[in-house]
């Protein structure tokens, strides 16, 4: 199975904060792999490094082989960050362009949509329940109206490699559930890779293949199957389980 991500003795300080102490595991094409772990415990810091956030880390990254701060096909991944936050009303793009530009991102030039590719960004914005909001100026939109436009333009370049930061916070549970179904199909017909941060225990049981546990150092890295019967599992799913939201 080829290797996708691996990470060797990563720490990050953010100041005078370590975040993340001598993390290391490995992601195979295919995997889909839950992180979790309590509030502050480095899964936005871990997912930010991934993605070259960081301005600075000790240890080794790479992705699809090659090391991070060699790797330039960022159009091979999708990432949904922690929090968008509202957007500024005035931002200046409809639904239809975000979702446009998040297709064409590494395709080259700007350029008009075929029609096979708008049937695409259609369907898309049909599944999350917002083609009726194709014309709308995005930043007019509710918080969850956008954030299901930010799941959209992640989603529609078929990315290999889906990295997503607790995405479904502001969404309410029938477009959460359409949404990680879709993303649970990609995952089993196109074998793209997810990596998903959350404290959804339903949905980490659901589809997670691999565990990362996280607090500042790995607590536990291994198959779904291993994590339910560790110790850890009980700490996640069991009584705490509702403090670590
Ligand atoms: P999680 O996503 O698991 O909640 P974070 O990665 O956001 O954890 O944060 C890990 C630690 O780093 C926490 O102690 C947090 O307060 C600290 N931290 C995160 N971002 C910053 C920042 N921009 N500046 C200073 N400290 C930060
Ligand atoms: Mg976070």
């Amino acid at each position: 199975m080829q290797e996708l991500i691996r990470v060797e003795q990563l720490t990050c300080r953010h100041g005078a904060v370590e975040a993340l102490s001598g993390i290391s595991f490995s992601v195979a094409a295919g995997d889909y792999l839950g992180i979790v772990g309590p509030n502050g415990s480095g899964k936005s810091t871990l997912v930010r490094a991934l993605l070259g956030l960081m301005p600075s880390y000790q240890g080794r990254i790479s992705l699809f082989g090659q090391s991070r701060e060699n790797f330039t096909a960022w159009q091979r991944l999708g990432y949904l960050p922690q929090n968008l936050g509202p957007l500024n009303p005035a931002f200046p793009a409809t639904v239809f362009e975000v979702v446009q530009l998040g297709l064409l991102a590494g395709k080259g030039l700007p350029r008009r949509l075929c029609r096979q590719e708008r049937q695409q960004v259609q369907e898309l914005l049909e599944l999350l329940g917002i083609d009726h909001l194709q014309r709308r100026m995005i930043g007019e939109l509710s918080g969850g109206q956008q954030q299901r436009v930010m799941l959209a333009r992640a989603l529609i370049n078929n990315p290999e490699l889906l990295v997503m930061d607790e995405p479904t916070a502001a969404l309410d549970p029938e477009i959460r559930d359409r949404f990680y179904e879709l993303v649970a199909r990609m995952n089993k017909n196109k074998g793209t890779t997810v990596l998903l941060v959350t404290h959804d225990t339903g949905t980490i049981g659901q589809y997670a293949s691999r565990m990362l546990y996280l607090d500042k150092k790995v607590l536990f890295f291994g198959s779904f199957d291993e994590f339910c019967h560790s110790p850890e599992m009980s700490v996640f799913f069991g009584e705490h389980s509702q403090h670590l939201i």
